[in-house]
């Protein structure tokens, strides 16, 4: 999943940053409102942190012009003021949440993970596709309750891979997904990252999950 944050505190921005991306997501920052705008619009982000006070161009206009312009991404908006109106009006504009500053980290994931889900194929954060379990919240997977060990980013794609489960996945849409604006789309690397999955969840076990679909990509069945 990729996820892009708008803050113009950048000691903040770079803590979520850090945080975010040790638990295995790929993210995009913009510093102020008018990048921030420009990359909602262009990158396929799977979720936008929005900070309100923002220079430039502030959040609850960023978040207007995207919902008006039919970009249905979650956002889940920061704001520093703890009051009733700008929840409402917040809410009222498109936001899906928001979080008022200061806030745990701990529960800014949390959050994060819910927004994720929602647009997902899963309603829990314990997922089972056949005899296959990832703990969403653990990061834990297994399979034949058996205890397997995955790489950050490979277990990013399997979860990206779960989250749309019984979908044909383009290798450009699961690059575009794992990795932020920086990385370069023409790698292999995904098909990579796919064997050494298949390597740890699908070998030695009955029914293989993830399907190859030839001239199109991927996908995670059962
Ligand atoms: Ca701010």
């Amino acid at each position: 999943m990729r996820i892009l944050i708008v803050e113009d505190e950048k000691s903040l921005a770079d803590i979520i940053r850090k945080g975010i991306e040790e638990e295995g997501y790929a993210v995009d920052v913009a510093y102020n409102g008018e990048e921030g705008l420009f990359m909602a619009e262009n990158e396929p982000s799977d979720l936008i942190v929005l900070d309100i006070m923002l220079p430039v161009v502030d959040g609850m206009t960023i978040l207007k012009r995207l919902r008006k312009a039919g970009v249905r991404t979650p956002v889940l908006l920061l704001t520093a003021k703890d009051t009733i109106t700008d929840k409402v009006s917040g809410l009222d504009s498109g936001a899906d949440d928001y979080l008022t500053k200061p806030f745990s980290f701990e529960e800014l994931l949390a959050r994060i993970r819910a927004l994720l889900r929602r647009n997902s194929a899963v309603s829990s954060s314990l997922v089972g596709i056949g005899d296959l379990v990832i703990d969403m919240a653990a990061h834990e997977v297994k399979r034949g309750g058996e205890n397997i060990e995955l790489s950050a980013k490979e277990y990013a794609l399997l979860e990206y891979m779960a989250m749309n489960r019984n979908k044909v996945l383009s290798r450009t849409s699961l690059t575009e997904h794992l990795y932020d604006q920086d990385f370069d789309l023409d790698s292999n690397v995904i098909d990579v990252f796919i064997n050494r999955i298949r390597n740890k969840i699908d070998r030695g076990f009955g029914e293989k999950l993830i399907h190859t679909v030839r001239g199109a990509g991927y996908m995670l069945k059962g």
